[in-house]
């Protein structure tokens, strides 16, 4: 099984894609247009809102192909 994951940063939060989980809901791109836009390559654009909207949005996703961590969190684990 592919197993691909896509990462998409705005320096403050990293949205995680795993294309394989999705089932084209179309919620992430109906609710956050200026983020997710399916016609873009690539097709997230973290910039194109604030970072507590892209939190918001990622766990809307249905299917658990999107999900999100915070880039401070992941220095601190290391
Ligand atoms: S909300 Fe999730 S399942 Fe729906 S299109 Fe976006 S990534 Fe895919």
């Amino acid at each position: 099984m592919k197993d691909i994951t896509k990462k998409y940063t705005n320096g403050e939060v990293t949205i995680v894609w795993k294309p394989d989980l999705c089932i084209h809901s179309t919620l992430c791109f109906k609710g956050l247009p200026t983020v997710f836009d399916p016609k873009k390559r690539p097709w997230v654009t973290p910039e194109g809102s604030a970072t507590d909207k892209i939190i918001e949005q990622v766990k809307k996703c249905p299917s658990g192909a999107l999900s999100y961590y915070l880039n401070r969190d992941a220095a601190e684990e290391k």
